[in-house]
């Protein structure tokens, strides 16, 4: 089965940047790069380590954490406990695990800032417009108008104190793909912290989470993809450090009929995909926020989506628009503040 957590390419380069004499470390430490398929993408990790039996260990835990998320997270895997609450939809209140309650917190947070752009209770709609990317043929007027009946974050019902989900309509069905990469990467991030790697990178499709920078330099440079980007060259480099970044738009996923362009993201309000190209990278200090983020700013206007990076503690945002043949680009208040990267950095 396709997953929707799949990205047909990573869509962002990462290189370490030089800026030797900067860091003084006592130990030595190498690098080492680790490559899982998880979540329906690829899942890498880069580390520095004193020697390769830590960074093994190290990674090797990381793994298995970013396995117990997919066998909570994954809409795809009908035994994941996401598919096990949906089952339940309709019914009465549903205890989750730790890490469901978290990012389903945090959904229903952007659901309520944005009144519903970034909305994970619009599974139905996604499955109808996977299938129509699939046969490229517009979904059923009739079957989408049933679907948004289904939709809505007022329909979710997530309580904190008991630990408690309710989903109030039979049939809903909840899409973590917008957020749940990215709480990945922050997990994995944590495990490797809590086996003494404190440098890493942790990259699953488009999202990006780093932790301190490689020895010796300032950050982690990433380059961001153009919104064209088969074999071009990125056009901006940033240069992270603890932070997380998530690009998203319709570069790898998308339809074209009858001459429109229709992205794998959709507009929950309206039932319909999104239109036109648009390239979407968001900076914020962790995963879970850049890819939420990054989704709402797809489907938000720019001028709401940057209100609503700006509202975010430590978030920044490069908007770029396909207008015509050219392009527009717009930027966050903190966009200026994020530090860039140059491709002579690297080592
Ligand atoms: P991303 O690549 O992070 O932008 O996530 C895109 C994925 O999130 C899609 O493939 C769907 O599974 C899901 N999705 C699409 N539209 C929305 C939306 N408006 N709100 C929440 N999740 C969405
Ligand atoms: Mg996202």
């Amino acid at each position: 089965m396709i997953s929707k957590w799949y990205r047909a390419a990573v869509i962002c380069l990462l290189l370490p940047s030089a800026y030797p004499g900067t860091l003084a470390r006592t130990e030595r430490l190498d690098r080492f790069e680790f490559s899982q398929p998880h979540m329906g993408t690829e899942f890498r990790i880069v580390l520095y380590a004193p020697d390769a039996r830590r960074a093994a260990q190290a990674s090797d835990a990381a793994f298995k954490r970013v396995r117990e998320l997919d066998s909570r997270l994954s809409d795809y895997r009908e035994t994941s406990e996401l598919m096990s609450l949906c089952r339940q939809a309709g019914g009465g209140p549903v205890k989750v695990s730790d890490d469901l309650l978290r990012v389903l917190l945090e959904a229903q947070k952007f659901a309520e800032q944005t009144t519903g752009a970034f909305d994970v209770t619009a599974g139905p709609l996604v499955r109808l417009w996977r299938r129509a990317r699939r046969r490229s043929e517009l979904p059923d007027p009739v079957r989408l108008s049933q679907a948004r009946e289904l939709v809505g974050f007022d329909k979710m019902h997530v309580d904190e104190r008991t630990q408690t989900v309710r989903l109030a309509k039979p049939g809903m069905l909840l899409d973590l793909g917008a957020i749940a990469k990215g709480y990945a990467a922050d997990c994995a991030l944590a495990v490797l912290k809590q086996h003494g790697v404190t440098s890493a990178l942790v990259a699953v499709g488009g999202d990006i989470a780093v932790s301190a920078p490689p020895p010796g330099t300032r950050g982690w440079v990433i380059g961001i993809a153009s919104l064209d980007s088969r074999g071009k060259l990125p056009r901006h480099y940033l240069s992270l450090r603890d932070a997380a970044v998530s690009t998203s738009g319709d570069a790898q996923q998308y339809v074209e009929i009858g001459g429109v362009r229709y992205s794998h993201i959709i507009d929950p309000r309206t039932g319909q995909a999104i239109q036109g190209r648009r390239s979407v990278t968001v900076v914020a200090p962790n995963g879970m926020t850049s890819d939420a983020l990054d989704t709402a700013a797809n489907v938000l206007d720019p001028r709401s989506a940057l209100e609503l990076i700006d509202s975010t503690e430590g978030a920044a945002a490069l908007i770029v628009q396909a207008v015509g043949q050219s392009s527009r680009t717009f930027e966050s208040k903190r966009w200026h503040h994020v530090p860039k990267g140059a491709p002579r950095d690297v080592r």
